[in-house]
């Protein structure tokens, strides 16, 4: 049996998929977001966070059969509130096996994908395939921009987007939006044309600038230096997709 390690179990979350759901935080993520507002989940490993009250260790391993024996005591309420499981992270694709492992084990509750897309050929299929929605982040369609923001190439992100288009799993695309970056006019051009006439594409969500994810970072041993000017109002437009076609909202 495997275990992963979670950072985080959040119940009751009603803006990770439909309906009422339960959202397991797996730790570790390749990528290192310059605006990321869970630092605590970027190390693959636990870790102390010091706070006001005192510390306390993130991070806690979990045993597959554990966590969904966990998830289906939850069953009755996702169900009648319309949700299920959503995995989050970090990057549960960093993790797959083991969520795979779990997802087999639920008891028909409906499950949800929440990935960067950054992850092996394998991996994401064999997550993609498994669940019944896939929520795509994506960030930013320069790969020299990719890089200085968020530490990793782009290519493998956009190569599993492909990879997910040709399954019948539903997604949808969320696009965080940071000022003067991703909500640069050119990036969301290119990514309105990139989505253009894609099956199973739900629609496009943009998220709110999170102001405060700057304080978590002292508290997890970490520097929030963002490279960009963070006082800048963001600029969502949804046109740009809407225009093309895309069926695209704000979250
Ligand atoms: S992909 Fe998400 S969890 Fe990973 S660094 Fe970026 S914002 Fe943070």
């Amino acid at each position: 049996m495997l275990r992963g390690l979670v950072f985080d179990i959040r119940e009751f979350a009603v803006h990770d998929g439909p309906g009422i759901r339960t959202t397991v935080c797996l730790k570790g993520c390749p990528l290192h977001c310059s605006w990321c507002h869970n630092p605590e989940g970027i190390s693959p490993s636990p870790q102390t966070l010091k706070g006001m009250t005192g510390d306390r260790t993130v991070g806690q391993w979990f045993e597959s059969d554990r966590l969904a024996s966990l998830l289906n005591r939850q069953a009755d309420v996702l169900r009648r509130g319309h949700g299920g499981v959503t995995f989050s992270g970090g990057e549960p694709l960093a993790q797959a096996a083991f969520v795979a492992e779990v997802i087999e084990r639920l008891d028909s509750l409906h499950t949800a994908l929440d990935t960067s897309g950054y992850g092996t050929e394998a991996d994401f299929r064999g997550l993609a395939a498994r669940v019944d929605l896939v929520l795509f982040d994506l960030k930013l369609m320069d790969p020299v921009l990719h890089h200085r923001y968020t530490g990793c190439d782009n290519a493998p992100i956009l190569r599993n987007f492909e990879r997910l288009t040709k399954l019948e799993t539903p997604y949808i695309v969320r696009v965080p939006m940071t000022p003067g970056v991703t909500d640069a006019r050119a990036n969301l051009t290119a990514m309105a044309e990139f989505l253009r006439n894609r099956p199973n594409l739900q629609r496009v969500e943009l998220l709110p600038y999170n102001r405060a994810a700057g304080g978590k970072y002292a508290a997890a041993g970490m520097v929030f230096e963002p490279d960009f000017d963070e006082t800048q109002a963001v600029r969502p437009d949804l046109t740009i997709f809407l225009d093309r076609g895309v069926p695209a909202v704000l979250a």
